[in-house]
């Protein structure tokens, strides 16, 4: 799994944890970044680990 906005491999920045895609579905919603992603080993939000961005299903470069 490839970060959608570093393109590196995409590590949990809670647990350190390799994060893959389970399925299809969920590859496609992350690459529209509109989903909020959970990592499955500490349940936490998805945060890329090397360019801190939050798979929290929000469009950073709106504000509010
Ligand atoms: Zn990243
Ligand atoms: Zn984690």
């Amino acid at each position: 799994m490839i970060c959608a906005y570093c393109d590196r491999p995409l590590i949990c920045d809670a647990c350190g944890a390799e994060f893959r895609a389970v399925d299809p579905r969920q590859y496609e919603a992350m690459s529209r970044a509109e989903v909020a992603i959970d990592c499955p080993e500490c349940e936490a939000i998805l945060i890329c680990h090397w360019c801190k961005t939050p798979y929290d299903g929000r469009d950073e470069t709106e504000e509010g």
